[in-house]
C-alpha cells in the first residue's frame, strides 16, 4: 500500500497510481504508522495532521 503525500491516505489500490481521495499522483512506500480516523470533529490526532475526513492515514510520511 501507498500513502499520499498530500492528504496521507492510505491507498491500497496498487494498480492505481493515482490518490483515490485526493486524485494526486505524489504518492510513496515510504511511511511510517497508520491511523484510523473515524471522526475527524473529536480526534485529537486528526487535529494534529488537519484530517477532516474519516479514513485510514498515514503517520509519518518521509
Ligand atoms: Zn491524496
Amino acid at each position: 500500500m501507498k500513502a499520499c503525500r498530500r492528504c496521507r491516505t492510505i491507498n491500497h489500490d496498487k494498480n492505481n497510481p493515482r490518490c483515490e481521495r485526493c486524485n494526486s499522483t505524489d504518492l510513496t512506500v515510504d511511511f511510517s504508522g497508520v491511523v484510523y480516523i473515524i471522526d475527524p470533529e473529536t480526534s485529537e490526532i486528526a487535529k494534529k495532521l488537519q484530517i477532516e475526513e474519516p479514513g485510514e492515514y498515514a503517520l509519518k510520511i518521509r
